[in-house]
């Protein structure tokens, strides 16, 4: 106990350290400052010293686990959420009906390579999410490996038609942030199919979107475009594509094969679970904070986005517990079927739109529990520099920058509407070595940077409140 005050005491010392080295500032803006570094500290102290997020991730990836849209552990996670909510005295808790698509991996895959040199050697493979399966006992062909889909498309038909085709781009190390390298190759594994189909080709193979080379292969969607054939589409481990990459250079007859199950079966409903605040001064004025409940079916979602569904709930319970009433109306919302299909972001906007109601903000955790750094913010020039005003604020809590930018999946819908979107920026290194894996798993979220992280959040929605 007595270590507890020590602790806190060392924090509001810092605290107050940085206020004296102001001493020229204006008085007002110097004693809003104050009151909200001070509130900032309780903010932090809630988050590591009384933290629930962590024990809440713990639940929802050990004991419920990976949650695909129309599984059944998606459904107990809906069920899970509510009864949090329930008991973090929220005005209000609702279950926002939505349609979502329910697809199924089927059997494990197999994949083979087949050299005539060197006999069969089994890789890891993952099929695409929404991918067609392969025929009853496999599929067997010839790869053609290339880097591009402007590379493919001269090959042309003659070289692709009857083949597999082997999307062999590796995520590119020089982008600092790791989101960047990623959306740099993520259209190959949306779009690779669907451009390879047009060519003849029979399947399609993609190199994991990894940073990191290992065993474990990454999944994600593949979107089929309309009237083009929807040939089998699976990711490999980047040890695999490294393989598989050597042999074709020794051997231009290579043959693939691989053997995949998966099918959809049809809509299930799902639902939004949102959690309601109402705002003690502006009360038809919204701020949203959220991530998304669905995962894909390999591993827990612990990272994606386990962490920023809880980190979006202990906001409110972080709120009630410091007494504090938010002037904006709060809504914690928990989207359903991010992954495979957006359908609980865009069901939301719809009904906020109908019921006209004004979103300022919304703030989003879908990057991974890592350490926080910043905060992007989906705001221009003048209207962005109130948010900017912040940074030093925050920078006394080592989040570092607040950039121009945004962006988060599920909040993207409410951009038509008017409301500024933003997300919160955690270090992003090791979050592509687990990204929709089997490894993304509750061991590999850190405590501590967790809840830094739910601290920052609350820290934002705070500012959000505030804000004039
Ligand atoms: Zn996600």
């Amino acid at each position: 106990m007595k270590k507890q005050y020590f602790s806190i005491f060392l924090l509001f010392f810092a605290l107050m350290n940085c206020e004296t080295s102001d001493a020229q500032s204006n008085k007002n803006s110097k004693t809003e400052n104050n009151k909200d570094s001070l509130m900032f500290a309780k903010i932090y102290e809630q988050a590591l010293v009384r933290g629930k997020c962590y024990e809440n991730l713990d639940y929802l990836a050990n004991k419920i686990g990976a949650r695909l849209s129309g599984s059944p552990q998606n459904a107990a996670a809906v069920e899970w959420a509510k009864q949090i909510m329930d008991t973090l005295g929220f005005d209000r808790v609702e279950l926002q009906p939505v349609m979502v698509p329910h697809w199924v991996r089927g059997k494990k895959e197999v994949a083979k390579i087949i050299s005539s040199k060197s006999g069969a050697t089994e890789v890891p493979i993952l099929a695409l999410g929404g991918s067609a399966a392969t025929p009853f006992g496999g599929l067997v062909a010839n790869v053609v490996e290339v880097k591009s889909l402007e590379e493919l498309k001269n090959l042309g038909k003659e070289k692709v038609q009857g083949k597999i085709v082997f999307f062999n781009k590796a995520m590119n190390p020089m982008f600092l942030d790791t989101f960047d390298a990623y959306s740099d190759v993520v259209g190959l594994r949306a779009g690779g199919a669907s451009e390879a189909a047009k060519l003849g080709a029979v399947g399609v193979v993609i190199r994991s979107l990894a940073s990191n080379l290992d065993n474990f292969p990454h999944t994600g969607g593949v979107r089929y475009e309309v009237n083009v054939p929807q040939i089998p589409a699976v990711a490999i481990s980047t040890n695999g594509a490294e393989l598989l990459s050597k042999l074709i250079s020794q051997q231009t007859d290579l043959q693939f094969f691989m053997e995949i199950s998966c099918k959809f079966i049809g809509e299930k409903l799902s639902y939004n679970v949102i959690g309601e605040i109402k705002g003690s001064e502006k009360p038809n004025e919204y701020i949203l904070v959220g991530g998304h409940l669905d995962s894909w079916d390999v591993g827990q979602g612990a990272h994606d986005d386990g962490a920023g569904v809880v980190q979006s709930m202990e906001v409110a319970r972080i709120f009630k517990a410091l007494n504090y009433k938010p002037k904006k109306t709060l809504r914690v919302v928990l989207f359903a079927n991010e992954e495979n299909g957006l359908k609980g972001g865009k069901e939301y906007a719809r009904v906020a739109a109908e019921k006209k109601e004004n979103h300022i903000v919304a703030l989003e955790s879908d990057a991974g529990g890592f350490l926080p750094i910043g905060f992007s913010v989906g705001a221009k020039g003048e209207a962005f520099k109130k948010y900017k005003a912040w940074e030093e604020l925050f920078q006394k809590f080592n989040v570092f920058k607040i950039t121009e930018g945004g962006g988060g999946a599920d909040i993207s819908p409410l951009k038509p509407l008017g409301t500024v979107d933003a997300v919160i920026l955690p270090d992003s290194q090791r979050y592509f070595n687990y990204h929709h894996t089997v490894e993304d798993t509750f061991d590999k979220v850190d405590k501590r940077e967790l809840e830094l992280g739910a601290a920052a959040m609350a820290s934002f929605m705070y500012m959000l409140s505030e804000m004039k």
